[in-house]
């Protein structure tokens, strides 16, 4: 960062926000050398994931910066969560514009605290870097899955099922609410889709032990479809939707039925950080219990079929056309 901000200087603004995040964990040096140091538990791999986000790209410039600070962290701890994976530690860049004052980065880093306690994970390193373009946070964060078990997109086959986590379409429609657009929902349900843009929900205790028990796994973030076609991809098979079974929160229900929100729209729409899973049918009383202990809602949407790519059918066996393939930035 340069000197003449008004705004603390780089090693005083780590000091100050970033150290205390760093406090509780030995290997963090408190922010003070160069790098961090990770010892692996025994008999465990490292899972490493990076992503980051853009001001008036993943975020808008209005979010509360609390809940920017979340969505930064959730999005890596949702990648995480897909691959079986329990999170241990982070690293964060932050690429930081001269509007951004104290008081924000302040708010950010009590964002970044609350879901360090939630999720039981650490600040451990990082980077600050002053840029003339918009505000831009990377964080990389580092977990551990049992030694040779991580989950993956290849290893669905023909006939298992596919399942997916929570409720798909709610975060594309509360984008929809923060841009200004009429969907005609009650306040109750556009802040539920707001929130569920602004704060995804890591489904970390459900992945965890998935481990051994599903065939393949990823996160949706481009889409249902998008993803399930991921896994389609490297496992190389195809994998067939019914859409009537698509969970769908109340919210994107009641947009549904007021013809705001189509479900091919829903189920092409990002930022689910949802789970989308492949599982053989003899584990589907273990994939309830699964679910049950992890206290997550998890819902059998469709079968692993021969082929390539995803096909979508109504409730009425016609196929379900879509209007867009899913999120891509380019
Ligand atoms: P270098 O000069 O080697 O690039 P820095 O001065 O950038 O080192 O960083 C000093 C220390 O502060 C390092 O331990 C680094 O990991 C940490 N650090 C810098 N920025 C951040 C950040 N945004 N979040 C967490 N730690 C950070
Ligand atoms: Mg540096």
């Amino acid at each position: 960062m340069t000197r003449d901000q008004k705004r603390l200087g780089e090693f005083e603004l780590i000091a100050k926000y970033f150290a205390p995040l760093a406090a509780q964990e030995p290997g963090a040096f408190g922010l003070k050398d160069d790098a961090a140091l990770l010892r692996p538990k025994p008999g465990h791999d490292l899972v490493l994931k990076t992503d980051a986000v853009v001001s008036g790209v993943h975020f808008l410039a209005e979010d509360p910066p609390e809940t920017v600070a979340q969505k930064v962290l959730r999005v890596n701890l949702s990648d995480l969560a897909a691959k079986g994976a329990t999170p241990r530690v982070y690293l964060l860049t932050a690429a930081l514009p001269a509007d951004v004052d104290e008081p924000w980065l302040k708010a950010f880093a009590q964002g970044l605290k609350r879901d360090q306690k939630r999720f039981g994970v650490s600040l451990v390193g990082g980077d600050t870097v002053a840029t003339p373009g918009p505000l831009t946070l990377s964080v990389t964060a580092i977990g551990e899955v049992p030694s040779g078990k991580m989950l993956m997109r290849g290893g669905a086959e023909v006939g298992d099922d596919v399942w997916v986590t929570g409720t798909i379409g709610d975060a594309a429609l509360g984008l929809r609410v923060l841009r200004g657009e009429d969907i005609g929902l009650s306040d109750k349900h556009r802040a539920a889709l707001v929130a569920r843009y602004r704060v995804p929900e890591p489904r970390l205790t459900l992945g965890a032990r998935l481990v051994g028990v599903a065939k393949a796994c990823l996160d949706i973030s481009d889409g249902l479809i998008a993803d399930f076609g991921h896994m389609c991809e490297v496992s190389r098979v195809g994998v067939q939707i019914e859409a009537g079974d698509v969970p769908l929160s109340p919210a994107a229900a009641a947009a549904l039925a007021g013809e705001k929100a189509s479900l091919s729209d829903l189920l092409t729409a990002g930022d689910d950080y949802e789970l989308a899973i492949a599982a053989p049918p003899s584990a589907r009383s273990r994939m309830t219990a699964l679910a049950s202990q992890a206290k997550t809602k998890l819902t059998r949407i469709g079968r692993v079929v021969k082929g390539r790519g995803v096909t979508a059918l109504n409730p009425d066996g016609s196929p379900l056309r879509f209007t867009s393939g899913g999120f891509t930035h380019f």
